[in-house]
């Protein structure tokens, strides 16, 4: 393979998505070595059958809205790779979104679901609808309209999608809704459900704790303890509530969070009671994390990212390239030795080059924020067996899950100097598992 052949190749057929490219080009890069050991692989044109997703959807929705008004927004589904199992993935609501952002999402999604050590394929879905600002009624009226789109296409052996960026609980709820009614079962196809229609435990806190589970492996390569170490988190939904959450009980001290329009600095920590007050601002009122500040008297800083205020450990768990090359250089001039992604690819490329031009502790979102998608994929086996694990059971599942990704990326990115390149062991480690699975079914 030559990397900057199958880019180009890439580029020229889809022009005009690069996140997609972006995506694309980190895994290519880390893993031409491993797939260069394996002619067989050139030989079945293995990688631009797995660049390339299986299949996609697009749609329109259409919805009205509390004042009458007709509305349409677009829709999608990626079906990316099912290799090793049906293609799995979220749904992102943003009015940012397009083909090239759930693209790279749905290409990521297949390396960790690969890594999960689960058999799940890699998909991904949305629409840039925007939950913020609508009313309830809206809400499950868009969910609905999505769905009756949607739901030919997806089903527990097929494809189960889940939430992400503005789809939480509530949204998934309402799909869920109108998929059953559709489809006329109970075979659970979506996961993050409520845990009294076959939510699993745990799913909620999954991503964020998941990733303090990952970061706690890498510091344990350091004999660092958590305890104390500063950490600025970015975002404020459901990665980085459960970040903080997680943080906060091992004696970390919590300094920043955000939302799209500003962060909020709060020298003293964020304790368990300030988190109360920003799960239900967030999640009950809606509001905005610069009324954090108001009420707690600290530094609010509008249109601007936390990365400039000194931490020793950064967890991005907002969105994709929200840490540039600028961001990596104020956290690594300011001593910020580890870094690991709740969001995915939060990273540019030039950022990612910082973190491992310094050599400090780097995880590549689709290691460090897998728990998400890992307690999904419990949530699909509960439902498949028709039984509820305790939140005990759940948890020690995570956690192992967590440990055997991290053993896989040292397995694949263990330097001869002895430093982990996290990026390349969890791409490799992801790529191997599919491409093996791809080359025993066939040319499809
Ligand atoms: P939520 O919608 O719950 O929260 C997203 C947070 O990020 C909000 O605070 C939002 O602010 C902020 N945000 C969104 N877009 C932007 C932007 N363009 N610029 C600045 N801030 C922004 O989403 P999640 O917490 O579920 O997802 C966060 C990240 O984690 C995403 O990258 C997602 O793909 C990833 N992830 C999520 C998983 C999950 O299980 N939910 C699993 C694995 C990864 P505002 O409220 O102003 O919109």
């Amino acid at each position: 393979m030559e990397v900057k052949k199958v880019l180009s190749d890439l580029k020229r057929r889809f022009p005009n998505e690069p996140e997609y490219h972006q995506a694309v080009e980190e895994v290519l890069m880390t893993i031409e070595e491993e797939y260069n050991k394996h002619p067989e692989f050139e030989k079945y044109n293995l990688i631009e059958r797995l660049c390339i997703p299986d299949r996609v959807f697009t749609f329109r929705v259409t919805w009205v809205d509390d004042k009458g008004q007709v509305q349409t927004n677009m829709g999608y589904r990626i079906q990316h790779n099912n290799a090793i199992g049906p293609y799995k993935g979220g749904i992102r609501f943003h009015s940012s979104v397009n083909l090239s952002i759930l693209k790279f999402l749905a290409f990521e999604q297949t390396f960790k679901n690969s890594l999960t050590t689960l058999p799940m394929g890699g998909g991904k879905g949305g629409s840039d609808f925007s939950p913020r600002g609508k009313s309830d009624m809206e809400v499950m009226r868009f969910c609905q309209a999505f769905v009756t789109e949607l739901w030919r296409h997806i089903g527990p052996q097929t494809d189960v999608p889940a939430g992400d960026i503005g789809v939480g609980g509530r949204e998934v709820g309402y799909m869920y809704g109108m998929y059953k009614k559709m489809a006329l079962e109970n075979t659970g196809t979506f996961t993050g459900k409520g845990l009294e229609f076959g939510g699993s435990l745990v799913r909620p806190e999954a991503t964020g704790y998941g990733n303090v589970y990952f970061l706690l492996e890498m510091l344990k390569t350091k004999g660092i303890d958590i305890k104390d170490k500063v950490v600025a988190v970015s975002g404020s939904g459901n990665v980085a509530q459960y970040t903080v959450k997680k943080l906060i009980s091992l004696g970390a001290k919590v300094i920043t969070m955000s939302d799209s329009n500003g962060y909020i600095y709060d020298p003293d920590g964020i304790d368990e009671e300030k988190l109360a007050y920003i799960f239900n601002l967030k999640n009950v009122q809606r509001g905005r994390i610069r009324e954090y500040a108001e009420k707690y008297g600290c530094k609010y800083v509008e249109g601007a990212r936390p990365w400039n205020e000194k931490c020793d450990i950064a967890m991005p768990s907002a969105t994709q390239n929200e840490i540039d090359g600028d961001d990596a250089r104020a956290l690594l001039a300011n001593g910020c030795f580890a870094v690991s992604e709740g969001a995915n690819m939060p990273s540019t490329p030039e950022a990612i080059a910082e973190f491992l031009n310094a050599k400090i502790l780097y995880a590549p979102g689709k290691a460090a924020n897998a728990g998400g998608v890992s307690v999904s994929g419990l949530e699909m086996t509960q439902n498949s067996i028709k039984l509820s694990w305790s939140r005990e059971e759940v948890d020690a599942k995570l956690q192992s899950i967590m440990k055997e990704i991290h053993a896989q990326c040292t397995l694949y990115g263990k330097q001869e100097d002895g430093y982990t390149n996290y990026v390349k062991g969890a791409n490799v480690a992801g790529f191997m598992k599919v491409a093996k699975a791809m080359m025993a079914q066939g040319v499809l």
